[in-house]
């Protein structure tokens, strides 16, 4: 059985921390290097619910894909909501450790992920990485589909395959536009726009997205937009991340238990169509 810290070894082999943006904060939160490890929970967000999961799992480290501190702290007192994650895994050996866009701009990375489970062909990267000479790292994806769709139609299936969450799926543009080509950006993709029209595709799929920019986008040009729950257009990932440490673990025979967690972490709760005046 590996230590944390072969098992890390890996998962930076797979997303090497220096390929994170400069504002970022990724890497190991908490853990001791010589522990060993039998069961890995993969998650989207670093929140108390899936450090109890880990917990009652019985797993020594937790991969997210979202930073517990981005910007840095002078307390990890459990009187805040963050401190008490931390008191759970560490009183509970548990490591954290988090990849984010290292794991964004990776091959595979999260929107390769996210277009497996729309059933899209990737294409190349929405923005290519300059230092990766086979063209395949960087952020967001352009992907074709095999059959052309609707856009409605195109939504419907986003919206049966990806997590089911209370957002649901968001639409902007002609429901009767005829989509073969989309770019897709797991996570918020409102920075992406420009990128996106340069590409000339006919949809994004990404989360987050503003007023502002989506009203600007479709007036400027018939680009049509759908807009997941952040949480959904990453969770994909999870399930890649975790078949890629499988193989890792088969090919050491370390025998390691990943388990991809199923709790919906998104934020949103209750999403209801609005009915009052003007309509
Ligand atoms: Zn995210």
């Amino acid at each position: 059985m590996p230590r944390l810290s072969e098992v890390l070894s890996a998962l930076d082999a797979l997303w090497p921390p220096e390929r994170a943006e400069s504002w970022d904060a990724v890497g190991t939160v908490c853990g001791d290097p010589d522990a060993e490890i039998t069961t890995v929970l993969l998650a989207v967000d670093p929140v108390q619910e899936i450090a109890d999961e880990a917990a009652k799992l019985g797993a020594q480290l937790i991969v997210t894909h979202h930073p517990l501190y981005l910007r840095g702290t002078t307390t990890v007192a459990a009187s805040t909501f963050k401190g008490r994650v931390v008191h759970t895994l560490i009183k509970q050996d548990i490591a954290l450790h988090v990849a984010h866009t290292n794991a964004d701009s990776a091959d595979p990375g999260v929107s390769d992920a996210l277009a497996g489970a729309l059933g899209l062909r990737v294409v190349r990267p929405l923005v290519p990485d300059p230092t990766d000479p086979a063209g395949r790292r960087g952020l967001g994806r352009i992907c074709e589909l095999d059959h052309p769709l609707p856009l409605r139609e195109f939504a419907a299936v986003a919206a049966a395959r990806l997590p089911a969450t209370a957002q649901g799926i968001r639409v902007a543009g002609d429901p009767e536009a005829l989509i073969r080509t989309v770019a897709v950006s797991g996570g918020s993709g409102d920075s992406l726009f420009d990128q996106v029209r340069s590409a000339g595709v006919d949809a994004y799929v990404t989360a987050d997205l503003r007023h502002h920019p989506v009203s600007e986008a479709t007036q400027h040009s018939p680009l049509a937009l759908v807009d997941a729950a952040h949480w959904a257009t990453e969770w994909p990932w999870c399930e890649q991340a975790a078949a890629q440490l499988d193989e890792i673990s088969d090919r050491n025979g370390w025998g390691l238990r990943t388990h991809v967690s199923r709790t919906v972490t998104d934020p949103w709760t209750v999403h209801l169509s609005s009915s009052g005046a003007p309509n």
